[in-house]
């Protein structure tokens, strides 16, 4: 199965299994937009929890706030968005299909790193153990002329978003002979810039309205708030804000299902420290992000860091976590060191004092401020890529089955009667009485064992309890373990104890603390 293959049926299993359905589907769903189901919506919630808890939980310094999505035009102006926050844009005159023109580039450049890595997979084949990648790499002409262009490319490109020139842009699109996908032509439109931000109008009259913007990022909520929170928690420095909530861009190209949306939800963390000490905390926090990402087990071969080509108009550091997605490594979280752009421009722009007075030093300071920045929605698509799995079983059956780490499944535990008489269904209402306090549980009697095994499997349940006619005599039922399989037998008292520990959160949180 190509990678191609497998992100359609990623898909088509969510839908299929009530994660993610496109939004007012009935009316043909919406460009980019998605509604999450009945799964999708629990998974989505045990996401946030673990982002949440490890930072205001674990953390004696961070506190959380909920801000609004509507804010004064004024805060757009200030932090950048309205005269910044553009894309460049390119059109393709043959198919009318639109693309980012810096997306164009990179995947060109992507390209020659692929088309570098097969020669190295070929040369390994061909020189067996003797194989030295290293001087393979510094030596073969086919190789080095290959990285020679892609690094003459790399160059352009990074000079011509520095000044802003859209000319040199499409001028390089034309020179790596970038083709469209669609109708496989160069006929390329201009490169222009597109502001991403949605308006409206708020206000009942056409003269009093005024235009607000649905917010592009959470992060300004934070700013805006930073000294209400600092003087009402008696914050010290360094301390963080932490926060989730719904963002808005009018993304010019969303083809890639829950990666690129047009409404979407962030997880953001700003945390403010003395200027000076920033690359310090710049430098902890990407390494605590990646602990917490690798602490789930997808394998840390997956998760790489890659630095920004543009650094942003506020930033003086940036990296992106960037996970293997079925179509390669790509951002799930940013982490920028934002030095005091956004304090300062709310202070230079609302008039107000926005400073923080340090004791140690005696001083008055805007604080500087390193941001950890993940998307939702693509955490959601790690773990669903991560996750599924095809297997062949012994018996010859398959069988489709979601690895999520069960602290993240959306059901812990379905609960099935053998038969539907006996008082089996009775004594499994019983058992999920006593859990449903504390878990998700489901309650499965139709179809045979097998079939409702394959229906949990394929959602992620890590345990399926069976009580048959001996666990009315003995008080035990079966336990069958989602990515074993295996089954055991035990005491009905034990289950409760048995599935807190095998779902907490908690080895995850000292994996991070380590
Ligand atoms: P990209 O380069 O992919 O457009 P970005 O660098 O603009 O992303 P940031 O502004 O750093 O993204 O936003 C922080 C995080 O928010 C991203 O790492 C990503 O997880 C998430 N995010 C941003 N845009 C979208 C979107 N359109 N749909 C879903 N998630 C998004």
């Amino acid at each position: 199965m190509t990678q191609e293959e497998l992100f359609k049926k990623l898909i088509a299993h969510c839908k299929e299994y009530g994660f993610i359905f496109p939004s007012s589907e009935i009316y043909d769903g919406l460009g980019a937009v998605y509604d999450y189901g009945q799964n999708g919506v629990e998974l989505k919630n045990n996401i946030k929890r673990y982002w949440w808890d490890s930072m205001v939980k674990l953390h004696e310094n961070i506190v959380g706030i909920d801000a609004a999505i509507f804010m004064h035009p004024k805060t757009w102006e200030a932090s950048g968005h309205v005269a910044a926050f553009n894309d460049p844009l390119i059109d393709n005159k043959d198919s009318k299909k639109r693309y980012r023109a810096d997306v164009l580039i990179e995947d060109w450049m992507a390209k020659q790193d692929e088309k570098i890595q097969k020669e190295v997979d070929k040369a390994r084949k061909r020189f067996g153990e003797a194989f030295d990648e290293a001087q393979y790499r510094a030596t073969s002409p086919r190789v080095l002329d290959i990285a020679a262009k892609r690094d003459a490319v790399h160059e352009r490109f990074v000079k011509a978003l520095d000044e802003n020139d859209l000319t040199e842009l499409r001028q390089i699109i034309l020179d790596c002979e970038v083709v469209c996908p669609i109708s496989g032509t160069r006929n390329w439109t201009d490169v222009r810039q597109f502001n991403l931000m949605f308006s409206t109008q708020m206000g009942s009259t056409a003269e009093g309205a005024s235009t607000i913007y649905l917010r592009p990022e959470t992060a300004q909520g934070i700013f805006v708030n930073f000294l209400n929170v600092q003087k009402t928690g008696r914050m010290k420095l360094p301390f963080g804000i932490a926060q989730i909530g719904k963002a808005f861009r009018n993304e010019i190209v969303a083809r890639q299902f829950i990666f690129r949306m047009r409404e979407f939800e962030q997880m953001e963390m700003q945390f403010f420290v003395q200027p000076g000490t920033e690359m310090k905390w710049w430098n902890e926090w990407k390494n605590t992000r990646m602990a917490w990402h690798r602490a789930l087990g997808f394998g840390d071969e997956n998760y790489r860091f890659h630095d920004h080509d543009k650094l942003a108009h506020y930033a003086n550091a940036a990296t992106d976590i960037e996970f293997n997605f079925p179509f390669g490594f790509k951002e799930v979280e940013g982490i920028h060191s934002r030095t005091d752009f956004d304090l300062g421009r709310h202070q230079e722009y609302s008039g107000k004092k926005i400073q923080y007075f340090d004791p140690e030093r005696g001083e008055n300071y805007v604080p500087y401020v390193v941001e950890t920045s993940i998307g939702v929605d693509r955490m959601f698509l790690q773990i669903m890529s991560a996750a599924y799995c095809e297997e062949r079983l012994e018996n010859g059956e398959e069988r489709v089955v979601l690895r999520i780490p069960a602290c993240l499944a959306p059901t812990k535990v379905a609960v099935m009667p053998l038969v539907k008489k006996d008082g089996l269904p009775e004594l499994a209402q019983s058992i999920i009485d006593d859990l449903k306090f504390d878990f998700n549980v489901a309650y499965d009697e139709k179809d045979s064992i097998g079939k409702r095994y394959r229906r949990q499997d394929a959602v992620g349940t890590p345990f399926c309890i069976t009580v048959d006619h001996q666990s009315l005599e003995d008080g035990t039922v079966t336990v069958r373990h989602r990515d074993s399989m295996q089954q055991e037998r035990i005491a009905i008292s034990t289950l409760h104890q048995m599935v807190e520990q095998a779902t907490s959160f908690r080895p995850l949180y000292k994996k991070i603390k380590e």
